[in-house]
């Protein structure tokens, strides 16, 4: 007897380029019947009207901080509440914790509410080794940092994230260095947050791009919008094109919001770079008390990075047309950036997939419904190796997200990060019931990921 079964949904058929309208069996965690019959089940959900899509995979956020905020779900909460169940940490350079000791606090707690794959932070390393933001990696050291990358890699990491911007001091040889670690293996990820953004969004674009070519390393361009969202996306998109349409390695993802979120006390808000791409002051927030939605001064924002440096800071600075570009071009993923600091931060952190279902789909009609779970599923699987996930097929891991495509939409504001979203019914992950109407009834189905190299 199965032990879940799905009855009169729409499931996406990729290969096919529409729904399919199928019922799924689920058992041990599998998918195991798709079809018209009805066979016995456990329990039956019925899913009429509503697509039962693969679970959404998100593949750029940042994972929990174990270290500093205790052993609790915040940011993988929210995901599953948005219909996510596996994130990809460890972007942009940064990990809170090692990727073994994030995998062993998950062990501990008896699992997570979303699945989780991790990148090594290449930066997080630099600053293991008391390297200051601008400073370059001296020669004597290169052998160090490779091992902390090897460490990373061993626990698990399925590939190497950089996050130029914040520590300019890294340079193209370096990450070309740090890059020869997963050639062996073709089915690693590098990702880059960009060196600069504006009017450096092109050469940074470029770098990246160049960065891919001579490694021959898949490369994902992280939240392009805040790099390109000024005026340059349209040749962003451009570049990315060309050499995506010609080879697998660089494709790129990117969050649905006008405005970014980063810590206040980074290297971002240095004079240098603040005078490079900020026109206007006044369109930077901040999150928390005793600033929660204080617009900034100039006063105010070098205050705040003295007194706060980990609060995150909200710009509402990239053009709204140029998000939907992103959105909407072919090679580009959906990825939240969810990215919290005691539990506040940017609402994308918590609305990011039924926005773009929501809006972007239904209500602006700037992608098609097929288009968009493509983007949100099966591409970062496979961008990420999960073999088994981002379909509905026989033998694929039962992750799923059922949700009612007339209705989906994100709840989350500035104001409270906590309104749920709308329209989504059940989030199952690995065959067990994680969310049941808004209401988390299982936070511990996922796991911890581990890329498992080749030969291995
Ligand atoms: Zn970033």
């Amino acid at each position: 007897m199965l032990d879940l079964l799905l009855t009169g949904g729409s499931c996406p058929d990729f290969e096919a380029g529409q729904l399919r309208r199928m019922n799924v069996g689920i058992e041990k965690g599998k998918i195991v019947y798709l079809g018209e019959e009805e066979p016995e089940a456990a329990r039956r959900i019925d899913a009429a009207g509503k697509v039962v899509s693969p679970g959404f995979i998100d593949i750029h956020m940042h994972e929990e901080n174990f270290t500093d905020e205790g052993k609790q779900y915040i940011i993988a909460e929210l995901m599953l509440k948005m219909g996510v169940t596996t994130a990809c940490g460890g972007n942009c350079g940064i990990q809170n914790q090692p990727v073994g000791e994030f995998r062993r606090v998950i062990e501990e707690l008896g699992g997570s509410p979303v699945n989780y794959v991790m990148l090594a932070g290449y930066n997080q390393m630099r600053y293991e080794l008391g390297l200051g933001h601008k400073e370059p990696l001296p020669d004597e050291k290169r052998g160090e940092l490779k091992k902390l990358l090897q460490r990373e890699l061993a626990a698990g990491a399925a590939g190497i994230s950089f996050g130029i911007e914040y520590d300019p001091g890294i340079t193209f040889a370096d990450m070309q260095q740090a890059l020869e670690l997963l050639q062996g293996d073709s089915r690693y990820l590098a990702a880059a947050h960009f060196r600069e953004a504006d009017s450096g969004a092109i050469s940074s674009v470029e770098e990246m791009i160049r960065l891919a070519e001579t490694t021959g390393v898949r490369f994902q361009i992280s939240h392009l919008i805040s790099c390109s969202g000024f005026g340059q996306m349209k040749k962003s998109l451009e570049l990315i094109k060309e050499s995506a349409s010609s080879s697998p390695l660089v494709r790129y993802d990117t969050y649905p919001s006008n405005a970014f979120a980063t810590y206040i006390g980074s290297e971002v808000f240095e004079d240098e770079s603040l005078a490079q791409w900020c026109r206007d002051i006044s369109k930077i927030m901040l999150t928390e008390e005793p600033y929660k939605n204080v617009y900034c001064t100039k006063e105010l924002l070098d205050k705040a990075r003295k007194e706060y440096p980990q609060m995150l800071a909200v710009g509402f600075i990239m053009n709204e047309e140029e998000v939907s570009m992103a959105i909407a071009a072919k090679y580009g993923m959906i990825g939240s950036d969810g990215i919290l600091n005691r539990g506040n931060g940017h609402p994308r952190a918590a609305g990011t997939f039924p926005r773009v279902l929501g809006k972007y789909v239904r209500e602006e009609k700037a992608l098609s419904l097929m288009e968009a779970l493509q983007k949100i599923t099966l591409d970062p699987a496979e961008r990420l190796s999960l073999d088994g996930k981002g379909r509905i097929a026989e033998g694929a891991d039962a992750d799923i997200t059922v949700f009612d495509p007339d209705v989906i939409i994100d709840g989350a504001s500035y104001d409270d990060i906590y309104i749920q979203s709308e329209g989504i019914d059940y989030v199952i992950v690995g065959g067990r019931i994680a969310m049941d109407h808004k209401q988390v009834v299982d936070a511990r189905a996922g796991r911890f990921i581990p890329f498992t190299p080749m030969g291995n």
